[in-house]
Parts: structure tokens; sequence; C-alpha cells
């Protein structure tokens, strides 16, 4: 007999919210965790996008958010680039048209409770070390360990690994990793008092990426990107830093001139891939199931919505709906489905690799656009398609909208514009635009429109 239903490895932002969605559930659930929680995780800059809010208000979690962390609402994302400067609304998930970025010990704190509040047992100060498995080899539980105790046995009929990038769930069932890429930039950051800023301003050329956005009470997180094969020795980091800022964002470095910060240093990379998240008696949640650059910040809102689509899955198997193959082979699809676009557009954002010249006019075109500019910042608030944006229907509605179109590749794809044929339109739309917009364009030309 199993002494729960679920034992979840990790209690973190992806590990706490599925514990709370299955205890609410009436599912028997343990978390364990290495940590000592509620904790920060310092590596990690922490803004999330409105389809993550969006799950914190629905799960009743947004108002204790807010108020506890007093994190401005950001409504605007930005992008200064070479030949554009871009600064819109998000287009709103539902009616969330805002993102946050709470410390994490607020947000996985928060959570963490939450789950506590609907029966979850937590083992904090605990690893886990082992799997148990049956004869058939179907994962059947877990094997714990806390500093100074004996080794413990927890039976399961479910064991996910919520346990990061390094999962060891995912180790131990020799979980595949696939679409993986190498890692792209690595980045020192660190607080400063309020700067003012309350909107998420970024700039970007081909050697350096920085960002910026508020936090709790308003401080303000800026940090400094490099390519991974160009990032400073420790100790000229924060030089470089200073360096970068003063050449890209000359107006941020000037506020902070002669201001100490109000947290150390710190710097962080992450790995681009996907892994196979579902066998007999496992599943990954998060990180640990998929991971991409955190260039357009997405690994929060990523765990949140893969831990929401895996609660379905658990909860159809269980619930007797569905059997436990098909509904975990779903979760997989599904989180794939949705997160394949936005995971190209991001490793492509973070190559810092320059488009050609009749993608960044089109790109122009579109920042001058009220509503395609939204859109544009949409991809990296996840809340417009990658595959929709960069359909040829909105690129010729783009087009179409131009006051002028400069380019000549531009203009002989607005001259079909009024051409039958879909597949005609969508082999030149591809040739032309999609094509020649790095990894991402390469998905998109292979890949069948929405
Ligand atoms: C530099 C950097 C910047 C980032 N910026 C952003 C950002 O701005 N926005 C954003 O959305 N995301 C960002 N991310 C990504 C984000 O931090 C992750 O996507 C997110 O933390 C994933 O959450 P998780 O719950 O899956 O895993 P994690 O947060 O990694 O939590 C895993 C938990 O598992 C526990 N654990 C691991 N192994 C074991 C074990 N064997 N036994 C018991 N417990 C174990 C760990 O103690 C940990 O608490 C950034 C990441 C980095 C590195």
């Amino acid at each position: 007999m199993p002494d729960v239903d679920v034992a979840i490895v990790g209690a973190r932002c992806a590990g706490a919210s599925l514990a709370m969605l299955l205890s609410r559930a009436g599912l028997n659930v343990v978390l364990i965790d290495r940590g000592k929680l509620p904790s920060d995780k310092p590596d990690s800059t922490h803004l999330v996008h409105p389809p993550a809010i969006r799950r914190l208000r629905e799960w009743g979690l947004l108002a204790h958010l807010e108020e506890s962390t007093r994190a401005p609402r950001i409504r605007q994302y930005g992008l200064r680039d070479i030949g554009f400067d871009l600064m819109a609304d998000l287009p709103p998930d539902e009616d969330i048209g805002f993102a946050l970025a709470p410390r994490r010990w607020s947000l996985d704190g928060i959570l963490l409770q939450a789950a506590l509040d609907a029966g979850t047992e937590l083992i904090d100060e605990t690893s886990v070390v082992d799997l148990v498995t049956t004869e058939s080899n179907r994962v059947a539980g877990v094997r714990l360990k806390a500093r100074g105790l004996p080794e413990t046995m927890i039976r399961a009929r479910l064991v996910v690994g919520a346990d990061g990038t390094r999962s060891t769930v995912a180790h131990l069932v020799g979980a595949r990793k696939y679409w993986e890429k190498p890692v792209r930039l690595r980045s020192v950051w660190t607080y400063w008092p309020d700067l003012g800023i309350r909107n998420v301003p970024t700039w970007r050329d081909q050697a350096n990426y920085v960002f910026a956005w508020p936090t709790n009470e308003g401080e303000t997180l800026l940090g400094t990107a490099w390519k991974a094969a160009e990032f400073p020795s420790r100790e000229r980091q924060q030089d470089a830093y200073f360096e970068v800022l003063a050449r890209l964002a000359p107006e941020i470095r000037n506020r902070i001139e002669g201001v100490a910060p109000q947290a150390r240093w710190m710097s962080g990379s992450v790995p681009n891939f996907f892994r196979e998240s579902q066998g007999p008696g496992w599943a990954l949640v998060g990180d640990a199931g998929y991971s991409r650059d955190p260039a357009t910040a997405s690994g929060i809102t990523d765990a949140i919505r893969a831990a929401d689509l895996l609660a379905e899955s658990i909860m159809a198997w269980l619930g007797g709906a569905e059997p436990e193959g098909s509904a975990l082979r779903s979760y997989q699809a599904g989180r794939d489905r949705i997160s394949r676009p936005f995971y190209e557009y991001t490793c492509d954002f973070a190559s810092l690799t320059p488009y050609a010249d009749d993608v960044n006019e089109f790109l122009r075109i579109a920042v001058e656009h009220p509503v395609h500019s939204r859109n544009l910042t949409g991809l990296f608030a996840q809340t417009t398609d990658p595959m929709e944006f960069f359909s040829l229907e909105n690129v010729l509605d783009v087009l179409r909208g131009a006051p002028s179109v400069r380019h000549w590749r531009l203009r002989a794809l607005a001259s079909v514009a009024g051409r039958d044929g879909a597949g005609y339109r969508r082999r030149l739309g591809g040739k032309l635009l999609n094509s020649r917009l790095g990894e991402l364009g390469q998905y998109l030309a292979m890949t069948p429109s929405p």
C-alpha cells in the first residue's frame, strides 16, 4: 500500500503549485525539499508574466502576494535594439494585463503555505537520494536522507520531480533530453534602491543584453548579460556591468552613479533543453522537465503553467477518467505544444545574433503600430503565440498597415497578399521572412501555422 498518492521532490514554484492543486483536490501529498523553507532562491531574477499571474489569482493567492510584497504592477515591456525602440502595453492573459517580480521568498513562500493549508505534508532539509521501484521497473516511491538521520522511504502512487534543472528524479529514471541547445547568456545583476522604473525596459546589441524591473517595495533589479563565451572573469564582473550599462543604457547608468546596491552581486545562467517528463509512476515538472535561457524571464511562468497542466492530468488519471499512460503523455505533449515556440523565440533572442535587414524593417514597422507593438511585447510575456505573430496572415497584416515598405523582400511578400493559395503564400512567406528569423524562423518555416 502506498503511503501517499503523490510524492513531490522540490518545493518551490513548480512543486508547491502542484502540491497545492492536488491537495485541494483531496489527494494525499508529500512535498520534500533538501533546503530549509521558505527561503530565497538567489539565482533568479523572478519576473512573472501574465499567464502565471492569472493562475495565482485563480488560486486565490494574488491579493496576498501583492499586499505582502508591494511589488508594483508592471504593465509595459520594451526593447531597444539596433534599429527600433519598443515600449508597449502587455497584451493581457484573459483580463490580466500585468506582470510582477516578487522576490522568491515571497512567491515560493506563499505557494508553499497554500499547499500546507490545503493539507500537503512538508519534509524539508531532506534529500531524495534514490527511488523505490517495483519488479516491473515502475517507480513506486522515494528514499530520503536527512543529515544525521538514517535513510527512510515513502511509497507513492506517483513520484514527481520538481527538483530543478539538475533533477535527481530525472537522473534516476534516465529521462532523455531533447531539443537541447548550448547555454546562451550569462548574467550579472543586483538590486538598487527604487530607481523609478515601473515597466520592463531592456536593451540589446550583438554583444550584450541589459534588463531592469521593479521588485518588492519598488526596489529595482538591474542586470547585464554576455554571450556565455564572453562572460567576464569574477574579478572583472562589476566593472564590466557598469561598462555595459554605460554603453547600452547610459540614462540608467547615470541614475546609479554614487548609489550603493541594496544586495550582493549575483550571477547565473540556464541550460536549454526539454526532458522526457513522464513514465510509469513518475513525472517531471518545472525546470526538471523544461529549461530555457532566462533572457525572456519565463521559467516561473512555465513552471506554474506546467504544474497546472500536470495537476489536471493526474486528476484525470487518479479520478478514473483516463489511464495513467495517456493522461501523463498528454501532459507532456500539451506542455511541449505551448512551450516550444516560446523556447525557440527565447533561444533565438538570447543568441544576440542580429537579424537580416528585411526582418529588422519588419520589426520596425510592427513597433510603430499600436496593436502589433503590443503583440511584440506579448512574445516576451508569453501572451502572444510566436506561431500566430509570425504567421503569414499576421506578417501581411503588419505590412499592410505600414505607411511605406522599403525593403524589396517585404514589398515582394506584400505583393502576394491578394493571391489565392495558402500553401503558395506560406512557402513564399517562410522563404522570405520566417527562414531569416534565426532559429525561431527555422522552426516556424517547418511547422504549419495554427
Ligand atoms: C540567472 C537566472 C535568472 C532567472 N530569471 C528568471 C526570471 O526573471 N523569471 C523567471 O520566470 N524565471 C527565471 N529564472 C528561472 C527560474 O528561476 C526557474 O525556472 C524556476 O526556479 C523553476 O522552478 P522549479 O520549481 O521548477 O525549480 P527550482 O526553483 O530550481 O526548485 C527546485 C527545488 O528542488 C529542490 N531539490 C533539488 N534536488 C533535490 C533532491 N534531490 N531532494 C530534495 N529536494 C531537491 C531544491 O532544493 C529546490 O528547492 C532564472 C534562472 C536563473 C538561473
